[in-house]
């Protein structure tokens, strides 16, 4: 594996060449130019080929690359480096030369223009080298989400409101999240500045319809009982939430779970809620800062269905540190007793904000992960397999930058459950308008099939302090893309 590397290549393409060479050589470093002692890649559009050439300057192989098609689908010179420079470096990928988040993205494109899934399939195998199981779930998801968004106009909308709070944070986490002592000094301020974005917002929605509602976080249920009520009760002011597809509430700590604040989501009319375990191994939960139980997550499970909650996600992370196959089954066994609607499974991502990151032990989470990547595959495949058992299919997918052996995220559920708003994340083919600290809210354009995003600040703290100018901003950037449209 590859430490260092220069790359030369046509500017445009440098980036997503190099998050390529990065899929096959992870944490290696790249320079842009030659350097002394190191080997080199370099891409020549004008000759048609790739090179590799040796720490001596010398060339090592040279591949030549395809043509550029046209068509249903077209494969760009973009693309035809990218193949040039796998095949040089000898290397298959489960996601091929697909370097991008949303994989099914590019699948839901082929099936817009017109192609079967069968041809879809196709094209993801042979015009991005797709492993064949990848190319069909991607090919699946994009299905499944064409027909779940199929009466979404461009104009629809979509809200999230983000609580930043959570009981601990966990070593793993890049969410802006603050933990208990911060909502301690910001809870109160934090929620009268959420509400007063929320009401100073309502003229955006007029004209249009509204879809689903989504409190994420951090986690939501680090409220009170009251506070979340009094966040929902303005929430519902503005959108009506028995209007609504979908109502979604993150209860994602068991922690924070009661059977006063259940029995609160459920009058309040919320549909759907999440209980995330990450894992079903003590010690696991231990090693990743988690302040609950094994035997906690299945209280807070039950106590979610005898309240009533028929639409249930429970997230899953492999590749956690420590954690073996047998411990994947163990947890998968147990997910199998409760018998959630939803199952979401990550794969483990370590972002730069991370606490295991700046601790050090990431880069070796990571190293390992890439080490061990079949073991990672063989997780996924019993996750999926622990999926179909349960009778859920694959609706929603996407993928990380740092995610341990270039995997993948995928949602599963049970015909019927699927969670709305995470495929309006993932399509971007709809107005999302995001409440709270970090909520980025997203205009969209169909006439260019655009999105504009427009980003409150990160900090609790400035959130709260310039909350007069957050209302502005999202009122401007709404009105920039649709008042050109209307
Ligand atoms: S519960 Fe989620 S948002 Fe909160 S610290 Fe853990 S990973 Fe981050």
């Amino acid at each position: 594996m590859e430490k260092e590397i220069y790359l030369i290549a046509p500017p445009a393409h440098q980036y997503e060449l190099g998050a390529l060479i990065r899929e096959v050589w992870p944490l290696c470093k790249i320079y842009d130019q030659p350097a002394a002692g190191l080997r080199g890649i370099v891409v020549s559009p004008e000759k048609g080929s790739v090179s590799l050439l040796a720490a001596d300057g010398t060339t090592e192989r040279v591949m030549a690359m395809e043509e550029p098609e046209e068509g249903a689908a077209p494969l760009s010179q973009k693309n035809s480096e990218k193949k040039a420079v796998l095949d040089l470096l000898q290397a298959s990928l489960p996601w091929g030369i697909l370097t991008g988040v949303r994989p099914s993205k590019v699948a839901y494109t082929y099936l817009e223009a017109g192609l079967s899934e069968e041809e879809t399939e196709a094209a993801m195998r042979r015009q991005y080298r797709l492993r064949s199981d990848k190319a069909r779930l991607c090919t699946r998801v994009a299905a499944e989400e064409r027909a779940l968004l199929a009466d979404h106009t461009g104009r629809d909308i979509s809200l999230y409101v983000g609580i930043p709070f959570c009981p601990s944070r966990c070593s793993y986490c890049s969410f802006i999240s603050h933990d208990q002592r911060a909502y301690q000094k910001w809870g109160d301020a934090y929620l009268e500045a959420l509400i007063r974005e929320m009401e100073q917002s309502q003229g955006l929605l007029e004209g249009h319809r509204l879809q689903s509602f989504y409190m994420g976080g951090g986690t939501p249920t680090t409220l009170s009982a009251s506070e979340l009520q009094r966040v929902l009760l303005a929430a519902d002011r503005m959108c009506h939430f028995e209007t609504l597809k979908e109502v979604t509430v993150e209860a994602g700590r068991p922690d924070t779970i009661t059977r006063e604040k259940l029995k609160m989501l459920k009058d309040m009319g919320v549909t759907r809620i999440s209980i995330n375990p990450q894992s079903m191994n003590q010690s696991t939960l231990d090693t990743i800062g988690r302040r609950h139980s094994v035997e906690e997550i299945e209280t807070a499970f039950a106590m979610a269905r005898q309240a009533g909650f028929t639409n249930i996600n429970m997230d899953f992370i492999v590749g956690l540190p420590g954690e073996t196959l047998s411990d994947v089954r163990h947890s998968m066994d147990r997910v199998m007793a409760m018998k959630p609607d939803n199952l979401t499974v990550h794969t483990l991502a370590i972002k730069r904000s991370s606490r295991m990151n700046e601790e050090g032990s990431g880069k070796m989470v990571l190293e390992k992960a890439l080490r061990e990547a079949k073991t990672l595959d063989a997780m996924l495949a019993l996750t999926m397999e622990t999926a179909q058992t349960l009778g859920m299919h694959p609706y929603y997918m996407y993928r990380q930058k740092n995610m341990a052996g270039n995997f993948e995220n995928i949602g599963y559920s049970l015909p019927g459950h699927e969670g709305l708003y995470n495929i309006e994340i993932m399509e971007e083919r709809q107005n999302i308008l995001a409440f709270g600290a970090g909520g980025v809210s997203k205009v969209y354009d169909p006439e260019r099939n655009r999105l504009e995003r427009v980003p409150n600040v990160k900090s609790v703290d400035e959130y709260i302090r310039r909350i007069d100018e957050m209302i502005e901003r999202k009122r401007k950037g709404a009105q920039a893309v649709w008042k050109s449209k209307s």
